[in-house]
């Protein structure tokens, strides 16, 4: 069966760019290919893709880079690169958690971060810590390059600004957790693995200088709506309370009131999800709170 009529692998983004414009959006953007070959056996009903452009050659993508109090992410890093990564581990620990945990090792040593928010499920494990991170995505769209806050690139289920075969994702840039400050990621997921977890979840928190109250937090639940996005209101009933079990007990609760995920016939039902809403909050928030306070933060539940 074929699949693709040219392969291109570009050492620029530049000639990423001049082979995208060549093709006039009938070249597809391939990174580790773990969703796009599993789509394109599902889609090659009529004919191949006429061109694959292969980003893994390019430098420029592939970098984890450390700039002050921000870290800046290539789009063509894998995931094992993320979980390897001593920087990552330690100021945005969620992000290795949950790339850790997506597929298994053969998965992970090709599948991009670019790929997993490129693809744009609002489940995806890499992107649900990304929007807990609050991080912005460099993109070249429209013919220029422009930094976007990450909940501004998806417009639903596997929809996303970028257009096929005409933009190109080009990394990632989010700040380091400070002192008072820390992330976690946790998901529920079918022990046979069907790609997508049923629920996850990513939390960072920011602790008041006597580590008593929440000063601020920002907590990413997938997938409870088209697209992923904060959970604000979930939010705003931690920022001021206590920082101890009870306050983390009443927002995990009250999250089932406001968020409401769908049934997936290949995941879980309605019921099912939304009583993990209430566990996983109360497991992130309960480990971010205690790395805030403490200032150390080992990654858990990550694949080798
Ligand atoms: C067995 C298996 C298990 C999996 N388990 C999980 C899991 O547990 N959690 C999870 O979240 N995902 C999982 N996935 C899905 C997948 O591995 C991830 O989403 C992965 O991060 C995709 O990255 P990739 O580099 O392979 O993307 P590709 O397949 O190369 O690309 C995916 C899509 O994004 C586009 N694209 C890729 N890079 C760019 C770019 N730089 N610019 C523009 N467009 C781009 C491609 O054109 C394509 O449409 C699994 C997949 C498999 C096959």
């Amino acid at each position: 069966m074929k699949l693709w009529n040219h392969y291109h692998t570009p050492h620029t983004t530049d000639e990423a760019v001049h082979l995208l414009n060549e093709y006039a959006g009938q070249a597809r953007i391939v990174a580790g290919g773990t969703d796009l070959l599993v789509d394109a056996r599902a889609e090659i009903v009529h004919q191949p893709h006429e061109a694959l452009i292969d980003i893994t050659h390019i430098p420029e993508l592939q970098n984890i880079r450390e700039d002050g109090d921000m870290i800046y992410i290539g789009a063509g890093v894998t995931h094992t690169s993320i979980v390897k990564s001593q920087a990552i581990a330690a100021s945005a620990t969620c992000l290795v958690e949950s790339c850790g945990v997506v597929g298994g090792p053969q998965v992970r040593n090709v599948a991009t971060l670019g790929g997993n928010v490129a693809h744009a499920l609002p489940a995806g494990d890499g992107t649900t810590s990304l929007v807990a991170l609050d991080a912005e995505v460099e993109i070249f769209y429209q013919g220029q390059r422009k930094w976007l806050p990450i909940c501004d690139v998806f417009l639903g289920p596997g929809r996303s600004l970028l257009e096929t075969g005409r933009d190109l994702l080009l990394g990632f840039r989010f700040k380091k957790s400070g002192p008072g400050e820390a992330t976690a990621f946790k998901r529920i997921m079918r022990p046979q693995g069907v790609a997508l977890p049923i629920m996850g979840c990513a939390v960072w928190v920011k602790l008041d200088a006597a580590s008593a109250t929440y000063a601020a937090a920002r907590i990413s639940v997938a997938p409870v709506g088209p697209k992923p996005t904060l959970a604000s209101e979930v939010e705003a009933e931690l920022v001021g309370k206590p920082a101890n079990g009870d306050t983390i007990e009443t927002v995990a609760a009250f999250a089932q009131t406001v968020l409401h995920p769908r049934t997936s016939k290949y995941r879980a039902t309605e019921d099912y999800r939304s009583e993990m809403i209430t566990v996983l909050l109360r497991r992130t928030l309960t480990l971010a709170t205690e790395r805030a306070r403490t200032g150390t933060a080992v990654p858990e539940g990550v694949g080798v």
